[in-house]
């Protein structure tokens, strides 16, 4: 199988998706036609606007917005797969909006990359005449508008305290807040100060729109939160058409309404911004800026991996202070990193489905995610043979210079994906760990005097081995049953226990091969432990896995020679592998380990 992006989940992934409390919320309010008279142009816009077109098509929408500062990881996928899974579900939309309100921090490479990510993931924000790519700096006039619609309404206030200040008058979780002493001007007298913070009069930092809520509210925000603030900063979209920015917390919910969002999922970091979510988006539609019904938010879980950092900051650091080779080395938990180490996106939405979506924060085993990758790919995989750790098997009585074709499936079983030739000679590769001079008990594979298979080919008794002067072995010796070839009438007239792969000497090659381990080598990087002392601060850098890489020459079958960048296969008894899509050269791919076989390499001959 590919791993590029020749997939679709636009079909649903299974007949009957597990429900759970976000698919019973639409439910319900599909059932209650709650969105059904909603008005969409086609594109987004203010209520007035939206009020002109037809009734949307869209049962319900859904967004995911990223920031463009940086690579997508797993968590972003979980919430990839729930927002545009949703939408296929339930007849919806799912739009894919950059989040790009910030003037500093974002750039055109995460943008180009989160795009790509999303389409290799398999989901699409096109179709049935809608393209529902939105660019957040777009609407920075509809939220300017509302901002001094809050104004005009007494219900924001423009605010010149420092931000020291600020912060001492907020308040804590047990004591109200100040009032400002600027929180009752007049209407004029703000709207005035409003558009000189836009005209460019002010410095940074030394005015802020307020929303004008409650300073005694024992939400802390709802205490007069910031929604606009001055920024004299280029903006990557904009240019420098704007000193004054949107505020996350105001941006958000306006984007949603514009857009139509019937349901915005977040995280549940963002709970406590809920009221001011819903307080915000019924002022404006009060004013007739929106149209009703106003978006609602709902929370879940984010996902938590073990082994796993998905802290935005901390993969930076390793990727800056280059732990790693960069934000697609194979190792990395992101989107780019997961397609260079084979990981499919199958895989992904397969793990989305098993995982479900709650309201519990949970640790999701590692275990979990690499099952599920493993049960697509052995599906999916061709098998195809690699000696990873090789040691000379030669047939005495096979005669030299002869050679035979061995005809093998693809696939155990899908006939379907066909056969393809091994050739077979006098002298084989093997792995190492299949001969042993004085064999353990219960031991199957070789030793002097017993009897494998070789895979495809012949039943060989061993005879013996070769060894240097240091007494390591470097051949084992053999001899063959000529009549006992898989797929002949005799194959099954020698009964043996042990079953061999192996790669001709003469016909195979040698190729890189990395084997991937985990990236920590402990569970929960950079946490306290039990019995941690008191003052003890843990470096999540202290936990990497020193071997999390190593790069071996392994001996190939031929066919794999042919092996394009991105195509996957069963390495048998190895685990999976994937050419690698940059270092890999006509003719001579280069193999990435996704993940071993359940078993390990050699737990069983
Ligand atoms: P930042 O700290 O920069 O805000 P972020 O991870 O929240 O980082 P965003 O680009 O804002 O990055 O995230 C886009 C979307 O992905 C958001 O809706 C967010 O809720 C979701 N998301 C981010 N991390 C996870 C996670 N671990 N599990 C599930 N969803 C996540
Ligand atoms: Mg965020």
């Amino acid at each position: 199988m590919s791993n590029a992006n020749n997939n679709t989940a636009n079909a649903p992934a299974s007949n009957a998706p597990a429900t759970n409390f976000i698919r019973n919320i639409i439910d319900a309010d599909l059932a209650a036609g709650k969105n059904a008279q909603r008005r969409w142009s086609g594109k987004p816009g203010l209520g007035a606007q939206q009020l002109a077109g037809d009734i949307d098509p869209a049962k319900i929408r859904t967004r995911f917005p990223p920031e463009p500062n940086g690579y997508l990881h797993f968590g972003h996928a979980k919430s990839i797969c729930l927002n545009f899974g949703l939408a296929r579900d339930y007849g919806g939309r799912c739009h894919l909006r950059f989040d790009d309100t910030n003037p500093e921090k974002e750039e055109k490479e995460y943008v180009d990359s989160i795009i790509d990510s999303v389409k290799w993931l398999g989901f699409s924000w096109e179709g049935d005449g809608e393209n529902n790519l939105y660019f957040a700096s777009d609407y920075f006039d509809w939220m300017v508008a509302s901002a001094e619609y809050l104004i005009a309404s007494g219900n924001a206030y423009v605010d010149g305290q420092s931000a020291d200040e600020m912060r001492a008058s907020r308040g804590t979780l047990t004591e109200p807040g100040k009032d400002s002493p600027n929180r009752n001007r007049s209407i004029e007298e703000n709207m005035d100060l409003f558009k000189r913070m836009q005209a460019g009069e002010f410095a940074d930092g030394t005015q802020i729109l307020r929303a004008k809520i409650d300073m005694a509210s024992p939400n802390i925000n709802m205490r007069d939160p910031a929604i606009y603030r001055i920024r004299h900063a280029t903006h990557h979209n904009t240019g420098d058409k704007w000193c004054v920015y949107p505020m996350y917390t105001f941006a958000h919910p306006i984007e949603d309404a514009l857009e139509n969002i019937t349901h915005s999922i977040c995280t549940l970091e963002f709970e406590d911004q809920r009221p001011f979510y819903d307080w915000l988006l019924e002022h404006l539609a009060q004013g007739g800026l929106l149209q009703r019904p106003v978006p609602c938010q709902y929370e879940f879980s984010r996902l938590n991996l073990t082994y796993v950092i998905l802290s935005k900051r901390k993969l930076i650091q390793l990727v800056e202070e280059k732990h790693v080779s960069g934000w697609d080395d194979p190792r990395m938990p992101t989107l780019v990193g997961a397609r260079r180490r084979g990981y499919t996106p199958e895989g992904f939405r397969l793990f989305a489905e098993r995982i479900g979506v709650s309201k519990s924060d949970s640790l999701i085993d590692y275990v979990l995610f690499e099952d599920c990758m493993r049960e697509v790919m052995n599906e999916g995989c061709e098998r195809r043979v690699a000696v990873l750790d090789p040691l000379k098997l030669i047939i005495d009585n096979y005669r030299e210079g002869q050679s035979e074709d061995c005809v093998t499936h693809n696939h155990p079983f899908k006939p379907e994906m066909g056969t393809r030739i091994m050739p077979f000679g006098r002298e084989l590769w093997i792995e190492r760990e299949d001969f042993m001079e004085v064999p353990n008990k219960g031991y199957r594979r070789l030793f002097p005097g017993n009897m494998a298979r070789l895979r495809h080919g012949y039943v060989v008794k061993c005879t013996g081995c070769d060894k240097d002067a240091a007494g390591n072995v470097i051949a084992v010796h053999c001899e063959y049953l000529p009549d006992t070839k898989s797929g002949t009438p005799g194959a099954d007239s020698v009964k043996v226990k042990g079953n061999l792969h192996w790669v001709s000497v003469e016909h195979g090659y040698q190729a890189e091969v990395r084997l991937y381990e985990r990236l920590f080598s402990h569970p929960a990087p950079g946490m306290r432990r039990e019995g941690d002392a008191e003052d003890l601060e843990r470096n999540f850098l202290d936990d990497l896995n020193p071997d999390s890489v190593k790069v071996i020459t392994a001996w190939l079958e031929p066919a794999l020679r042919q092996a394009k960048p991105e195509e996957l296969f069963q390495f048998e008894r190895h685990g999976y592998f994937i050419a690698d899509r940059y270092d890999s050269k006509d003719g001579a791919p280069v193999f990435n380990r996704a993940v071993t076989l359940k078993e390990a390499a050699g737990a069983k001959a």
